[in-house]
């Protein structure tokens, strides 16, 4: 299964991805993720990008590229894989097109996530992330009062660099203008599902889910009547 999960900061991408990852056995790639660590790094690429992502805007497209290419050809992609954060401008998208041909793999779908900004803004604010595993939980689920360690590892929560009000709010804005065209390029090669990411993560997942399963058999009786014919 090779997807890439499109939808608005706060739309829920980090939690299916790591459902879906684990349901299909594939490595999820959050660039974001990537990113975050070469700056904790003190990596030149982390300090290039920090720049950008605190003031809510998208890193430079041939960085990305780069950083998409190494990853993609890593052992662990070569049965499928996982985007989530990228493509995030059509350069991008196309780029990741030309890569996989190259590599003589396709996409199997791009999933967009849809929230209103309002939604997503809400949850951005009101979002901790875990230190060591990534977990992403809403303070409000967690027992009053505090100190916090994560649900699933017991790993220190922390709040994002970029998660406050005003770099939410830019981001939003960055992904309308710059991303939502990426859509609009996936619905062209019929690839794209909408999913309702409005409903509670158990709801959304199934709903991808039944999405990809349906997908999956029409590929499957396409390959049968080719089959048969040929
Ligand atoms: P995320 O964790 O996906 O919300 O990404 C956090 C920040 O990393 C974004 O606001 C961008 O500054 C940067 N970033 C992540 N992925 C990309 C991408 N594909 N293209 C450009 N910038 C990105």
């Amino acid at each position: 299964m090779r997807l890439v999960l499109l939808g608005i900061p706060g739309a829920g991408k980090g939690t299916q991805a790591s459902l879906l990852a684990e349901k299909y056995g594939i490595p999820a790639i959050s660039t974001g993720a990537i990113l975050r660590e070469a700056i904790r790094d003190g990596l030149p690429v982390g300090e290039r990008a920090s720049r950008y992502m605190n003031r809510g805007q998208l890193v430079p497209d041939e960085v990305m590229a780069e950083i998409v290419r190494t990853r993609l050809q890593a052992s662990d992609c070569r049965d499928g894989f996982l985007l989530d954060g990228f493509p995030r401008t059509l350069p991008q998208a196309r780029m990741l097109t030309r890569l996989l041909e190259g590599l003589g793999q396709r996409l199997d779908a791009a999933v967009d996530i849809r929230v209103s900004p309002e939604v997503a803004v809400e949850r951005i604010v009101g979002r901790l992330v875990c230190q060591q595993c990534g977990l992403s939980v809403q303070q409000r689920d967690l027992p009053a009062g505090g100190p916090y360690a994560c649900p699933r590892c017991g790993g220190e929560l922390g709040r994002r660099a970029d998660d406050n009000i005003a770099t939410a709010r830019e981001r939003i804005a960055v992904y309308l203008v710059q991303t939502r065209p990426v859509a609009s390029y996936y619905a062209r090669l019929m690839l794209l599902e909408e999913v309702d990411g409005e409903l509670e993560i158990p709801a959304t997942f199934a709903q991808i889910v039944e999405r990809l399963e349906r997908r999956r058999m029409a590929a499957a009786s396409r390959q049968d009547r080719a089959g048969a014919r040929g």
